[in-house]
């Protein structure tokens, strides 16, 4: 694209981002059809987890008169049965009796501490360092990539309410990874020449103008980096708020950058969260997608599995084949990770392999480019491959598609089955007393034990 073609087909002053937050959310929740008793706990639940949303996903994407059913509704507005009722009662009656903030928010904050707030082992296990000093805001989780948390990314268009990565966003500095020190990080990158490929996620690093955001990205293009391949951005931007590369002021800006990250050789990869067919519809997507391409930019798309909002098969079919169609590459269906409010949201792993094939058999080769249902747990991403029959044991067969140690990455391994596991700490092994990625050096072998592999090849 040049200079030239980076016009809007819509006029550049288009509607303005308004966000809404939970002091809106009493008037919103009773748009909905709440009684007071039901606004009173969903505000509750909104002292704990995150809620923002904004007045395009207001308007142009929930069906207001499905609520408080709608997916949509469901993926942006607080449930007040999503956390136990055992946590929600108590705070109810604070904000009745309109208790001190301090109250509220100690209270809140002892229920956050149950969430599992940085699953995977996020703040302790991937921070890499220089010279043993830590380099805060990014992570090194598998070789070849390391993620970068723009300090001015860590929030989004709006907040999914099943989102594994809440803690960013609520008031408590010592749950938050960012970083601004880009020259830290391009002296880490310059001393690994084996990752090539930069993640740079948040939040919602779109939810930077172009300005901010290039101070992340140009540092990628210098010199000395040209082991760094790829540089994706983790965006629900396409989803919450297409005018990013449409009709905000920056849009041509933006795309200018990733023309520029395109001209170096390098994969710029648009990694877009849509969670449901109608996050696609509006036109405004269209253009969005077709300008992201236009600039070089390659958009993949990835979502999890979540009860209630996209738990059908065919929501899936229908997502793959319209991206598809629109240009983009399907490329993930995550599992719920086991973080915030799970227990609500989780999908068991045995009925998230049917939802999987059935949604992959009913597609064309061209969408099979997706992958999962993947389980982004503490020793990398875990595969439910399905579930089988194995010398008379009924049993999940498992593959890792990352791992933090790269000779795991492809082999099966097998796991007993439960048809109630909703995530990997769930599971036991079969066929041996652990599984590939338990380290236990003194223990005999396991049915993956590599000599026992080739042996079956
Ligand atoms: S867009 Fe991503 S980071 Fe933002 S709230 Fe949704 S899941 Fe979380």
């Amino acid at each position: 694209m040049t200079d030239q073609q980076i016009v809007p087909t819509v006029p550049a002053q288009g509607r303005r981002f308004r966000a809404y937050s939970a002091k809106h959310l009493d008037a919103l929740t009773a748009r909905a059809g709440l009684d007071e008793a039901e606004r009173l706990a969903v505000r509750a639940v909104a002292t704990v987890l995150p809620f923002r949303t904004n007045d395009y996903v207001l308007e142009s994407l929930i069906d207001w008169a499905a609520a408080p059913d709608d997916p949509i509704y469901r993926l942006v507005f607080p449930q007040s049965d999503m956390l136990s009722p055992a946590d929600v009662g108590p705070i109810a009656d604070m904000l009745a009796r309109e208790a001190p903030s301090r109250e509220v928010q100690a209270a809140a904050h002892a229920v956050r501490m149950r969430l599992n707030p940085h699953p995977a082992g996020q703040l302790a296990l991937n921070i890499p360092a220089v010279h043993e000093e830590p380099v805060p805001g990014i992570q090194h989780k598998y070789p070849e990539t390391v993620l970068i948390f723009p300090k001015q990314g860590q929030t989004c268009h709006a907040y999914c309410t099943y989102c594994f990565r809440w803690a960013q966003f609520v008031d408590e500095p010592d749950l938050k990874m960012a970083t601004d020190d880009m020259i830290s990080v391009v002296g880490y990158l310059r001393a690994h020449p084996e990752v090539t490929s930069v993640l740079i996620t948040g939040g919602d690093p779109m939810i930077m103008g172009s300005v901010v955001l290039r101070r992340y990205i140009e540092p990628l293009l210098n010199s000395g980096l040209d082991h760094i391949e790829s540089i994706r951005i983790g965006t629900k931007s396409l989803a919450y708020w297409p005018q990013r590369f449409v009709t905000d002021p920056d849009a041509d800006d933006t795309l200018r950058l990733f023309e520029e990250v395109a001209a170096t050789g390098r994969n710029l990869a648009v990694m877009a969260h849509f969670s449901h067919p109608r996050e696609i519809e509006p036109a405004l997507v269209g253009e969005a997608v077709s300008r992201i391409r236009s600039a070089g930019g390659v958009i993949r798309t990835q979502a999890p599995l979540i009860r209630t909002i996209n738990d059908e098969p065919g929501t899936w079919a229908s997502m793959w084949r319209t991206q598809l169609r629109m240009g983009m590459v399907p490329y993930y269906m995550f599992v719920e990770r086991d973080t915030g409010p799970q227990g609500y949201f989780a999908v068991p792993l045995a009925r998230a392999a049917e939802i999987y094939r059935d949604a992959f058999s009913s597609v064309s080769g061209l969408c099979r480019t997706v992958r999962g249902p993947s389980m982004s747990a503490t020793p990398g991403k875990v595969c439910i491959d399905g579930v089988a029959e194995v010398a008379g044991e009924k049993v999940f067969v498992l593959h890792m598609i990352q791992a933090r140690d790269p000779s795991l990455v492809g082999r099966p391994f097998f796991a007993r089955y439960d048809p109630e596991a909703v995530w990997l700490s769930d599971l036991q092994p079969a066929f041996a007393s652990r599984f590939p990625f338990e380290s236990m050096p003194a223990e005999p072998p396991g049915l993956w034990a590599e000599d026992l592999l080739l042996a079956a090849d």
